[in-house]
């Protein structure tokens, strides 16, 4: 029995060790990102779900090939850029020559400098006034900052090469992109629609989680002809999800508004909103954009 006892204790030590030895090799292996063919000129390279952070690889990046070139929206987290390269060139020989940054977080813009100066980046102006407050482009790395920007909208190309820019208002950040390929009719909606929950609003950035149910609905009443989004930081979603998601952030919005007024805690009014009512919807970061609301309203 006791011989028995023993030969447990090391086994458990044995497979608790070789756990451990399992761990580290896992969290250094190679960097892969998992690629979503949407049309043949539209790519989408995924592994984007922050929390899982052996494939978290930064936000879903659009890789659109033109006669000219590929042109990327967003390129994810420092350090995935060969990643991203290696993921372009098995889908086309075409060289990278564009990158729009939808805004400035680091999970967006991380390999900018990857790329090089020989990448014309295009952002909006208060994105770029954002980046600009970056250590990552500070000193030298100032070089890799966005060559071209815009205020309201922005055209690219032309025909099925085609890109529209457009700008609507602060709400993720003040200077969130919506990236548009009209002959696919697709966008990109960046953060301002990252998943189906809570919107995180970077205040210090100048988001907004008292205008981003606003600024969703001018998106909606503006750009019409789209059957597919591409979403900041989840699977693919439709023109109805977004409609929805809009739904969802004017909902919390006059929750935390009335919430606020009748003096509740910020625990208090998170736990008496809702989400049953939108399917698919988890409460994981309520609690943050409630805070967010909170804040605004104090200033
Ligand atoms: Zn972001």
């Amino acid at each position: 029995m006791k011989r028995l006892f023993l030969l447990g204790g090391l086994l458990a030590v044995f497979s608790l060790s070789l756990a451990a030895a399992q761990q580290p090799a896992a969290a250094a292996g190679p960097k892969t990102i998992d690629i979503l063919k949407l049309k043949d000129n539209l790519y989408v390279l995924t592994s984007s779900t922050p929390g899982n952070a052996a494939t978290f690889s930064g936000g879903n990046v659009a890789v659109f090939i033109t006669d000219g070139g590929v042109t990327l929206v967003d390129d994810k987290l420092a350090g995935w850029g060969q990643a991203v390269l290696d993921k372009v060139k098995s889908v086309t020989s075409k060289p990278i020559t564009r990158i729009i940054n939808t805004h400035t977080h680091g999970d967006h813009t991380g390999n900018d400098n990857f790329f090089g100066t020989s990448v014309e980046i295009v952002a909006q102006d208060n994105t770029k006034a954002n980046m600009e407050k970056m250590d990552a482009f500070k000193g030298d790395n100032a070089k890799f900052l966005p060559k071209k920007t815009y205020k309201d909208k922005l055209t690219l190309g032309s025909g099925k090469d085609r890109i529209d820019l457009y700008y609507f208002g602060a709400g993720h950040t003040n200077g969130d992109t919506f990236v548009v390929f009209p002959a696919l009719r697709v966008l990109h909606t960046g953060d301002m629609f990252a998943w189906k929950d809570g919107p995180y609003c970077d205040l210090t950035n100048g988001g907004s989680c008292v205008a981003l149910p606003r600024t969703l609905q001018k998106v909606i009443a503006s750009i019409k002809d789209v059957d597919t989004i591409i979403p900041g930081h989840s699977p693919m979603q439709t023109p109805a999800d977004l409609q929805m998601f809009q739904r969802f952030t004017a909902d919390l919005l006059s929750h935390a508004i009335d919430a606020n007024k009748a003096g509740k805690s910020v625990d208090d009014a998170t736990a008496s909103f809702k989400v049953d009512k939108y399917p698919g919807y988890k409460n994981e970061r309520v609690k943050g954009a409630v805070q967010a609301v909170y804040d605004e309203l104090k200033k």
